[in-house]
């Protein structure tokens, strides 16, 4: 598999700009932690390798941790709530889906009433969390 380094650089300057914002606002910050949803693709070692490259630059003083976030999704139809643990999946579909988020659609469905209108509840994306001590 031919890997793309780029992505993991791409999100560790989007996080390393916001921590920036972050730490003109808050002085006090020392702890953010990195949320990389499940159907985000990323290579943690990577991603960690490049911020802690950035960080020592840009926020010394600020530790960071990385986390996944668990997929989930509701069904349009039934309200149905599930996560990618409670379907069936192929090694090769689930790689897929890592790749496009998108692709979801294609291959899963609502495990109660096999609709695949159903929208994705949380496990995408990279969000930062913090917490500002006064
Ligand atoms: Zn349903």
């Amino acid at each position: 598999m031919v890997y793309n380094w780029m992505h993991e650089w791409a999100i560790a300057e989007a996080v390393i700009l916001e921590v920036e914002n972050l730490i003109t606002r808050y002085p006090s910050l020392r702890r953010i932690k990195v949320v990389a949803g499940e159907l985000q693709n990323i290579d943690e070692s990577v991603l960690r390798q490049y911020l802690d490259m950035m960080m020592k630059e840009v926020a010394p003083g600020v530790d960071y941790e990385i986390t996944r976030e668990k997929a989930e999704f509701k069904c349009n139809v039934c309200g149905y709530r599930w996560s990618l643990d409670d379907v069936d999946l192929s090694e090769d579909e689930r790689e897929a889906i890592h790749f496009v988020p998108e692709a979801v659609h294609a291959y899963v469905k609502c495990p109660s009433c096999g609709s695949r209108d159903f929208i994705v509840v949380k496990g995408r994306g990279i969000k930062l969390l913090y917490e500002v001590r006064e």
